[in-house]
């Protein structure tokens, strides 16, 4: 099982190494060439206003690019490939101004290394991402003045990163089909507690029980829990099912605690740095069963920042705390909105798809532990939140 980290490095400027790292947690690969998957394509084409080339792989592997100045070269390295002897290591000329050549090669006996040469001085911008379905990775690059005889054609749309303000996930047009539901804690790891021996895991899992029972019932969508019993699942492990099963959202049920007894409400967060002590504190508890500290994650936060999940990681935040709130309110007082927060949460790190953990109640306030206790206030959270997944779902378009 793998799952997904985007990482940053800079060094002395001049080089630039994105690296894409599939970390392996169950089933490492075995060693020996059978557990190399076979790069049997290269494709590529020029358009007036960019040029696409494509690496076909068909199975999903951890890839790293980077860049350097003399000579230009854009290169990425896929891990754990070969080259399918179809595919010829030659320099491909491009007919474009910009880009000198194309080249594939088998780089080292378990690495694919695809490299264009390039003039700098005549590239604007270019892009390295992947696109699943069949696995393949993509670079884009663009030269600094299209060309002018037809420079009305625009250029497809799934190339954008977030920086644009446009998620991936709306670009490419991805509607919802598979909801990962993570009821927090289970097993070993209790999570908060109350007087009465009210449980947060319990909790939990019987809300995303209910969540499960209102997403099934609505067809198109298929919806996988991390646990459906009382077993001890590690954070890590949580975003990796995720990844695995290919899910459009994640989705973390918690049930708050607090130190101040009388603080209560709804809370909603996606993964980012926090400046409020309250919520890194809140984080830390939640984090308690990983060995990571927040000081170690901050590094990891910031480059999953640039990952164009927290776009959409923050939309889904807001549209879960809002119906949420909304459909309590209708048949309890007092439900008090906390808002939509980024929040140094260890199990949306990781994750492949827009990601939330929502804080659904405080067990320590005497009055959401008693309601907690009510069949009918946790199918309304559940209800609550599916109206958000919907809700979701809708703005994408594909509602
Ligand atoms: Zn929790």
């Amino acid at each position: 099982m793998k799952t997904i980290r985007f990482s940053a490095q800079i060094l002395g400027g001049a080089y630039i190494l994105f690296l894409l790292s599939l970390i392996t947690h169950f089933a490492p690969y075995a060693a020996g060439q059978d557990s190399l998957a076979e790069v049997y394509n290269l494709r590529y084409y020029t358009h007036p206003n960019f040029t696409r080339i494509v690496v076909d792989i068909g199975v999903l592997r951890e890839y790293a690019a980077g860049e350097s100045q003399t000579p230009g070269q854009i290169f990425v390295d896929i891990l754990q490939t070969r080259l399918n002897p179809i595919v010829r290591e030659e320099a491909i000329p491009i007919r474009c101004d910009y880009i000198n050549f194309v080249r594939i090669s088998q780089k080292s006996p378990s690495t694919v290394r695809v490299l264009a040469e390039v003039e700098f001085s005549r590239v604007r911008r270019y892009q390295i991402y992947h696109v699943f379905d069949p696995f393949r990775v993509v670079i884009d690059i663009y030269p600094q003045e299209p060309r002018a005889s037809s420079g009305s054609i625009k250029t497809p749309q799934p190339a954008e990163p977030a920086k644009s303000g446009y998620s991936m996930v709306r670009q490419l047009g991805l509607g919802i089909k598979t909801i990962v539901i993570d009821p927090g804690h289970g097993g070993i790891d209790p999570g908060c507690l109350d007087s009465s021996g009210q449980q947060e895991k319990e909790l939990t899992l019987d809300i995303s029980l209910r969540l499960k029972d209102l997403l099934n019932a609505h067809k198109g969508l298929e919806v996988i829990l991390t646990r459906e019993t009382d077993i001890h699942v590690p954070l890590e492990t949580r975003t990796v099912i995720a990844n695995q099963k290919r899910a459009d959202i994640f989705l973390s049920i918690h049930i708050n605690a607090f130190r101040d007894k009388s603080r209560r409400g709804i809370e909603t967060f996606f993964l980012n740095f926090s400046p409020d002590p309250g919520v890194n504190e809140l984080a830390a508890r939640e984090n308690a069963t990983t060995t990571k500290t927040i000081g170690g994650m901050e590094k990891i936060i910031k480059k999953i920042v640039q990952n164009s999940n927290v776009i959409e990681s923050r939309e889904l935040a807001e549209k879960i705390q809002e119906n949420l709130v909304q459909y309590l309110a209708r048949q309890y007082s007092n439900i008090n909105n906390l808002g939509v927060k980024g929040g140094p949460f260890w199990t949306l790190l990781g994750s492949d798809m827009p990601s939330v953990l929502v804080e659904v109640s405080h067990l320590t306030n005497a009055k959401e532990a008693q309601r907690l206790k009510n069949a009918a206030y946790r199918q309304q959270i559940a209800r609550g939140i599916y109206e958000g997944i919907l809700a979701y779902r809708q703005s994408l378009g594909k509602g």
